[in-house]
Parts: C-alpha cells; structure tokens; sequence
C-alpha cells in the first residue's frame, strides 16, 4: 500500500476530515467562483454557512458539464468556474470534444500534485511494486491522462513509456525490455492478445504478470476479464478517472471486486438516479450515475459534477485493509440506449457475449436503427465469430435468449466472419447509429 495509514483510515473518520475540507473549499468558492456564487445563490445559498456540511450536500443542485461549457466565451475560454490567477496555473489540458471546441481542464500545482498522489495510489492498488518495470501506452498529449503517467515514478516505477499506436514498438519493450506490467486500454488489451497469436508471439510466457487497464469500461467484467488474463497468463486490474475531476481517480486492488477510491480526500463521491437527480444511499451493490465533488481544488473546482458513468458502489470492507469504497463502471450515459424503456449499455452486452467463448471472438457491434436514446425492440447486435468459426443459426437463438434474460433487452443477433469488426489501439466504439 501506497500510503497505509490514510488508504486504510475507519471511512467515517476520512468523512469527517472531507466534511472540514468541503467547508474550506465552498468559502473558496463563494471566494473565487463566478459560476457557483450565481449558482448557489439561486439555490438560496450566500455564503459556505448557508450551505452547511457534507450531510448537507444532496440540496444543492448538480452541475452539469454542458452548463459550464455554456459560461465559456472568447473573453472566458475555460469558463466562469475558473478561480485561479493565470499565474498560479502550471498546466492546461483539454478534453476530446466530440463538438468543435474542446473544453479546458486547468490546474493549479497543487491540484497537479493531488492527482499525481491520488493516482499512484489507484495504481500501486494493483500491486506493482517499486523497482518493477512498466511500458505505458497512453500519449502525454492534450488530454487529463497524460498526468498519470507521473504516478508511475511516485509510485517508484521503472516507466517505458510507448505511446498509443505503435503495437511492434509496445511489442519489442516487452520482449527486450521484460517489463513486470502494461498499462493499456482494455480494447487495446484485447487486440494485442490477437496480434501476438498472429505473429507468433507466446505472451503468455511474457514477463509480464500484470495488465493494468484503464480509459473505457471493460475491465472488470468477468468474461472480459477473463478473456485478457487468459490471453496474457497475467492479472488484470482496472482504473477509472473522470476527466474534469482528475487522473486515475479509481484503481482496482488485486481482489478485483471493484475499484477503490484512490482520491479519497481529493474528491467526495455521491451516486444519483440519472433521470430523477435524487441521491442514493451508498451501500452494497446500488446502481447509480457517479457524482463528484472537489474537496481541495484550486484551479476550476466543481461541485456536485455529473459525470455521466454509470457504476455499482460497494461499501463493505474489503480484503486487502483499504477502507475506501469501491465502483466498478457499467456504462457512460452517452452510450446508453433505451429500449422498451430498459437501460441497455453496450458494454453489458458484449460481457453477456463474451460468455459464448470459445464460438465468439468477444467483439460487438450495436447497430441502433433510430436517432437517439430510445429504440424500439429487437436492438440490432453484430456478434463476431471465433477464428474459423461458421455461422450457426442456434448459436445466433442462444445468444438472443441470454442478452433477453440477463439484460431483459430483445435483439436480432446477426452473427458475422471473424476479423470483420473494427479493432481499435485505444478505445472501442461498440454502438454505430
Ligand atoms: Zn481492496
């Protein structure tokens, strides 16, 4: 363990530690924050008196990330949320934007250091220890992630970094270099297993013992997961960040029953009914859209933040000692599809899938035939077959029956030729409208 004495501190004496900081951080707010005096203000709220402690938190309204982005403007670029001088910023980063301008992500050195910290304890969860070698593969480049990387030397790593796209450079650093880890995307995980198996390569007999994913869901579900440890004869664990709150803010211990929060301290975490915004009480095994809230952010906090994934939540005490709950991703609201009024996340679809190994090759595709959210049943699924596997018209009715009853969702099951669905080096697209 990283930081033993606050990774395994009672949670409710972490909670009355975040109370104080949330308390101090609403007073910067009110302080510095444009977008929250206004906010906070309409809510009835003039002060952090007014607004009380965390056991408070559930009145105030949530922020959502289209709301920000709607206070930024030529003059205010990064938006009315911003609250530090342009000198105490040492870095700005940007977040993909599927629209035209990205949106920015500004830090403070303070807040750069908290993440670094929060970080490499989400990834020294994993059990990689210092003197051990890892290859990444993400790119510093514009985007939040590129600030984990800094957490494999807090952690005491030796780092190989490699970039994303470069499958015989990562190739090469594994068979010279012996590293102990990867750190890959879990689509990337997957492609990489086949690409070995095509050239030729044995990575199970690799050096490494440990694939650490992270960037899309995926991980942490067990057919998937059995898939890559399978395919790597390694142990897989998972880490989560959300991009306007910070890096790796989650990471999966070696009992791989969820990712615990490494950024205790940094961020507060509430989970949400999505379509009603009521909070939900944390205990084992609720559902719910993933709130969080900054407790000791200098540069552009956020309050209540909707961050869009969809997790379950575990309270009760976990093996390894650390004391922090855990949540494990089940989807993003934007790839949400609803049909029949079921929530149906693609990613759910391809774990149900993946079940039918050794005659899939795990691969999916979810090909909605309306515009939007809603659908009307049977949902079109592309299911790709194993390597030399010939289309069977009962493997087709079985898979449709088992997405029916795990995910109380009808489709049409199309299976289609090994190799015919798009691989991807980072993140996968599992729905094609
Ligand atoms: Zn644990």
């Amino acid at each position: 363990m990283l930081e033993r004495e606050i990774e395994t501190l009672p949670w409710m004496e972490q909670l009355a530690r975040d109370d104080a900081s949330y308390r101090k951080q609403l007073g910067y707010l009110f302080a510095r924050s444009a977008f929250y005096r206004e906010k906070l203000a309409a809510a009835g709220c003039s002060s952090a008196e007014d607004v009380g402690g965390l056991d408070k938190i559930a009145n105030l309204p949530l922020t959502d990330k289209r709301e920000v982005k709607a206070t930024c403007t030529p003059d205010e670029p990064i938006g009315t949320h911003l609250c530090a001088a342009p000198d105490e910023i040492v870095r700005i980063y940007s977040t993909s934007g599927t629209s035209g301008t990205p949106s920015y992500v500004p830090v403070t050195a303070e807040d750069l250091d908290n993440w670094v910290t929060g970080s490499a304890r989400s990834y020294a969860a994993s059990g990689i220890a210092p003197g051990q070698r890892i290859v990444s593969t993400y790119n510093a480049g514009p985007f939040v992630a590129g600030a984990a990387l800094a957490a494999f030397e807090r952690i005491g790593l030796s780092h190989i970094p490699v970039g994303t796209g470069n499958t015989e450079r990562l190739m090469k650093a594994v068979q010279l270099l012996q590293p102990d880890a990867v750190v890959v995307t879990p689509s990337y995980a997957a492609h990489l297993v086949e690409w070995a198996a095509e050239h030729g390569l044995d990575l199970r007999a690799s050096s490494v013992e440990r694939v650490l994913v992270a960037g899309e869901p995926g991980g942490g579900e067990p057919a998937f997961r059995e898939k890559l440890e399978d395919g790597w004869g390694a142990k897989v664990t998972e880490a989560m960040g959300i991009g306007d709150i910070g890096v790796s803010l989650w990471g999966e211990c070696e009992e791989q029953s969820g990712m615990h929060l490494g950024a205790r301290g940094f961020a507060h975490v509430e989970l949400i009914d999505s379509e009603t915004g009521a909070a939900l009480e944390l205990e084992d095994g609720v559902r719910g859209e993933l709130v969080l809230t900054h407790l000791q952010h200098r540069a552009a906090p956020l309050l209540r933040f909707r961050t869009r994934d969809h997790v379950e939540l575990w309270t009760s005490p976990c093996a390894c000692g650390r004391t922090a709950p855990r949540v494990r991703c089940i989807g993003r609201t934007d790839d949400m599809l609803i049909v029949r009024g079921v929530n149906v996340f693609p990613t759910a679809i391809r774990e149900v899938v993946s079940g039918f190994a050794p005659d899939v090759s795990g691969y999916i595709l979810v090909k909605p035939e309306a515009v939007g959210v809603k659908q009307q049943p049977p949902l079109p699924v592309s299911v790709e077959l194993a390597r030399g596997a010939t289309p069977d018209a009962a493997l087709a009715r079985a898979i449709g029956e088992r997405l029916r009853d795990v995910l109380v969702v009808q489709t049409r099951v199309e299976l289609v030729p090994w190799g015919s669905l798009r691989r991807s080096e980072y993140k996968s697209t599992l729905v094609e409208h």
